[in-house]
């Protein structure tokens, strides 16, 4: 029988890079740079809550990390240091070693140290707690869209929530769709290069986890503002359009994209950052002082949609 120790061990200890004492003791020890805040988050995913019960560990393990370190990309921040806890209900080795390939694999690409967590027995579960720095006073908060900002999302919306209802058979999409539908789904790729760029040029930022209505509602209501969206510059697939589902699109979960507001002046500072960076954005709409949000087609026709996004209590 594997011990708590020897998984920890096999699995997970890895060498770090900008940690003073990482896994092995009671605790890790960190070091922030002067003049730098530090910024924390926790995302716990469950079994058949947050992924079905067939996902490829491997997948699994990336993006456990990923959506931690897009929470940290939506604050402006540069990620640095995870936790991992999970509860398991028994210490498969091949599901570990999977799990942990697909959790270092995104690790490494964005540079972060895992400096401890915790092994337990139990229902599937995994728990990450990340660390990122910024410089004093730069985070980018829900709380500080202004009027008349343009309101950018980066990638594509909905292509996750697509894949979910094509792996549950609630719709048929062409086999190369489907694919990169479950990719995204699966393998989500958090805008952590963007999203640190983003400090110097936009008010305010989150990432569309709960569906592009309700992550905007969040930040028109901590702002005290509204939002006019236009609909047919959401960038989505030709499939959503055709087929006008586009409750993909506004009320999709899980497509951590990044959905932040900007001043008009920054348009082109912009633009210039997610080439450099390689990200598509697309302005999407503007933020207004109607202390709504209001969806809009090409003519500025008023449309009326159900906007519930995803509430685990609703
Ligand atoms: P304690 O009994 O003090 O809680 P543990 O035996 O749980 O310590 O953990 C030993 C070391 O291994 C600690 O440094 C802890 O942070 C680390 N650790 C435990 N589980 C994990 C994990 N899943 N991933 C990374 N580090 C872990
Ligand atoms: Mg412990």
């Amino acid at each position: 029988m594997t011990s708590e120790f020897e998984i920890i061990q096999r699995h997970f200890n890895k060498k770090t890079k900008h940690t003073i004492l990482g896994i092995g003791d009671d605790a890790a020890i960190i070091k922030i740079q002067k003049n730098y805040e530090l910024v924390v988050s926790s995302d716990m995913l469950v079994e058949n809550i947050h992924f079905l019960k067939k996902t490829d560990p491997s997948r699994l393990g990336w993006k456990s990390l990923a959506v931690n370190l897009s929470d940290i990309a939506s604050m402006g921040a540069k990620a640095k240091w995870v936790t991992l806890s999970i509860s398991l209900p028994k210490p498969d080795q091949i599901w570990l070693k999977k799990f942990s390939q697909g959790f270092f694999r995104c690790a490494e690409k964005f540079g972060v140290d895992l400096i401890g967590g915790d092994t337990t027995k139990g229902p599937l579960v995994i728990s990450i707690t990340i660390m990122g720095e910024i410089a004093k006073g730069q985070s980018l908060l829900r709380s500080a869209a202004k009027i008349n900002d343009d309101i950018w999302v980066t990638g594509q919306l909905g292509n996750a929530s697509m894949g979910l209802a094509s792996l549950q058979g609630k719709i048929k999409l062409t086999p190369p769709l489907k694919m990169k539908c479950v990719k995204a789904l699966e393998i989500p790729m958090p805008k952590v290069l963007l999203g640190v760029h983003l400090s110097k040029f936009a008010h305010s930022c989150i990432d569309v986890s709960d569906g592009l209505i309700q992550d905007l509602g969040h930040i028109i209501k901590n702002s005290k503002v509204g939002a006019t969206i236009f609909l047919n510059q959401i960038p989505c697939e030709d499939f959503i359009k055709t087929s006008k589902k586009y409750h993909f699109a506004l009320n999709g979960g899980d497509d951590y994209e990044l959905l932040f507001t900007a001043p008009v002046k920054n348009r082109t500072h912009i633009e210039k950052i997610a080439k450099e960076t390689n990200t598509q954005v697309n302005r999407i709409g503007i933020i207004s002082n109607q202390r709504s949000i209001k969806i809009v087609n090409e003519n500025g026709k008023l449309l009326s949609f159900n906007v519930k996004g995803f509430d685990h209590f609703a």
